[in-house]
């Protein structure tokens, strides 16, 4: 047992800001940085009806106190400082917390979670299989995409629907490479992985190689134009960002990336003006919007040419 000691900082704020502090945060926080949406709901039919929009949520992150840790302390609350004064929110607190105080709280934030068929299992974590569910075993590092956020949850849901066995994948934006993953265990013969940040390529590779579908996803540095680049048409392709990185997709030609009849999923935005704005570019591409799945305000949509 060691006697370390981590700073924990805490923010509360709206949604909308909620991604922007948690990559302020992550620049210091060697273990990632966890987003706590409140409860999610376990019971099947909690995902059928549309869940009340949560303001709120609290963001939660740990800093070892080791050397140098004021200093990252002070740039933490100047970046947070300059993020309210464009989206207000209170400021941070900060806590000293002991070492197992530390591996219980940020645990926490990490249990076993299932989604439709999907069981995903933190690797410190253990689970017991029903018969015909699928694990993916994570260990999110730094990289976005551990099943706590909405919009990950929803491309599950989602791509458990639609993707067929034996269909080829692209994943736009994998981050750890979760939904690669899920697709290659629900039947996928092929995903392409990509990500424009070299930390998810790194995680996702390991967390693929963890899962033993090495054989069948592969990992790169990229985003649309190495997709465009490489004149190859998939059955499904999923993008999970945010609405101006789907409406650029959607210009830049993303569905020529479809064979006739395929499909594509997309999250990464809030019911209201920024689905219809999604709605619209999907639909000025020449993609027709035929599925929808929502959870609290987040919405992640379906579509084939
Ligand atoms: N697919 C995962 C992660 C989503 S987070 C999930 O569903 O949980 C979004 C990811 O997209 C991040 O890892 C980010 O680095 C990546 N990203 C952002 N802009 C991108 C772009 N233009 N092209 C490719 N990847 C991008």
């Amino acid at each position: 047992m060691s006697g370390m000691q981590w700073l924990e900082i805490t923010v509360a704020a709206p949604m909308e800001a909620a991604e922007a502090i948690a990559e302020v945060l992550s620049r210091y926080a060697p273990h990632g940085v966890a987003l706590d949406y409140g409860p999610v709901p376990t019971d099947e039919a909690d995902w059928e009806r549309p869940l009340l929009p949560r303001d709120t949520l609290t963001i939660l992150a740990y800093l070892p106190l080791t050397e140098g840790w004021e200093e990252a302390r002070q740039r933490i609350e100047e970046g947070l400082w300059h993020l309210s004064q464009i989206l207000p929110f209170p400021p941070p607190r900060f806590q000293v917390i002991a070492e197992e105080e530390w591996a219980e709280a940020w645990k926490a934030h990490y249990d076993v979670l299932r989604v439709g068929p999907f069981v995903i299992r933190p690797t410190w974590r253990e689970a017991e299989l029903q018969p015909g569910e699928l694990l993916i075993e994570l260990d999110p590092g730094m990289a976005f995409g551990t099943g706590t956020h909405p919009t990950t949850r929803l491309c599950l849901l989602a791509l458990a629907e639609w993707l067929q066995a034996g269909e080829r994948i692209l994943d736009l934006g994998t981050g750890s490479g979760i939904l690669a993953i899920a697709a290659a265990r629900r039947g996928a013969s092929r995903v392409w992985a990509l990500d424009i940040d070299p930390v998810a390529v790194r995680v996702a590779r390991e967390n693929v190689q963890r899962n033993g579908v090495a054989d069948r996803v592969a990992v790169a540095q990229g985003s649309l134009e190495e997709a465009l680049g490489r004149g190859e048409q998939f059955d499904g392709i999923l993008v999970n960002i945010l609405a101006p990185v789907i409406q650029r997709f959607c210009e830049q030609g993303m569905s020529a990336l479809l064979r006739p009849g395929g499909w594509v999923i997309v999250s990464g935005f809030l019911c209201g003006e920024q689905e219809a704005s999604v709605r619209e570019a999907m639909e000025a591409a020449g993609l027709q919007v035929c599925g929808r799945w929502m959870e609290a305000d987040w919405v992640a949509l379906g579509a084939r040419p």
